[in-house]
């Protein structure tokens, strides 16, 4: 049996596999944050999914937001977690199962190459949640780069003269597609402040139509740079923007359409085609966290 889980903000998600890689059971529990609460989350949700089991599991792979040291043990900077810096394989070594962690969007990436049929040889999971990452799988094998930085693509500066990011940069995608800089444009007090604008919008709206197109540039560009860059046969979308549903693909396909007219080039790389919105509450996070522990192209 292999465990994954996905740390998040605010909720923590498991999934346990069999030797066949079929989920056979499944969790979901709030998130503590803090080093002792994370600590505590994770061997409760290891206890859970191993329930009455004598042996222990194969391996545990967990998903989370932050940065992730060249071993695959050690978090840093996962500041909706409160953890600066958690070596976690030691943390979990009681344990007595192999531990690997991995930055929570490329985990969520080898969930969605797994589970989206048909197959593609290569594909990018791209995350819009409060931040905006993509995580890239070619042939099957997750794109780490040098220091874990690929894919990063939400700190691409699209205008020079742009809102400023928290990166020190202008313009990044994510001051024009991030779900928390989107809300803090929008200033409405909804809890759900994606959906409002959207709303807002449709019904002619100025501030709302303008921060609605400024997330359709946003993604549509980073499509653009993913196919670009790595000529990926699907860009998944996911992440809390999703529960936008047909809305968010209406503005998607539109400014991906508008780049087309424009343009040969763009019209040839059939970008409409490529991208698809995955369903919301898939568990693909976990799914994928479970998998780096196998995965082959760790040193
Ligand atoms: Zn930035």
């Amino acid at each position: 049996m292999r465990l994954g889980l996905d740390i998040g903000g605010t909720k923590i998600e498991g999934v346990a596999l069999n030797g066949q890689g079929e989920v056979i059971r499944r969790l979901r529990q709030p998130t503590v944050p803090g080093a002792d609460g994370v600590i505590t989350g994770i061997n409760d949700a290891v206890a859970q999914l191993t329930g009455d089991r004598q042996e222990p599991a194969a391996s545990l792979g967990i998903g989370i937001p932050g940065q992730i040291d060249a071993t695959g043990g050690r978090v840093r900077h996962a500041v909706n977690l409160q953890l600066e810096d958690l070596d976690l394989r030691e943390a979990l070594a009681p344990l007595g199962i192999p531990v690997r962690v991995e930055n929570d969007v490329k985990a969520a990436a080898l969930g969605a190459y797994t589970a989206h049929t048909p197959q593609a040889e290569s594909m990018a999971y791209l995350n819009i949640g409060t931040g905006v990452a993509a995580g890239i799988v070619i042939d099957g094998k997750l794109l780490r780069g040098q220091e874990g930085v690929a894919g990063e693509i939400g700190h691409f500066s699209i205008d020079q003269q742009g809102t400023p990011c928290a990166c020190g940069q202008r313009g990044c995608i994510e001051t024009f597609t991030g779900g928390g800089a989107v809300s803090r444009a929008w200033g409405g007090t909804g809890q759900l402040p994606l959906a409002e604008i959207f709303e807002a919008a449709e019904a002619g709206e100025p501030r709302a139509f303008e921060l609605r197109e400024g997330m359709g540039r946003g993604i549509s560009a980073a499509v653009q740079l993913l196919v670009l860059s790595m000529d990926v046969s699907a860009v998944l979308l996911g992440g809390g923007v999703t529960a936008l549903g047909s809305r968010l693909e209406e503005t998607v396909h539109r400014h991906l359409e508008r780049m087309a007219a424009d343009s040969p080039f763009i019209r040839s790389l059939n970008l409409t085609e490529r991208v698809d919105i995955l369903p919301a509450g898939t568990f693909l996070a976990p799914l994928g966290a479970a998998q780096i522990a196998e995965e082959s192209s760790w040193n």
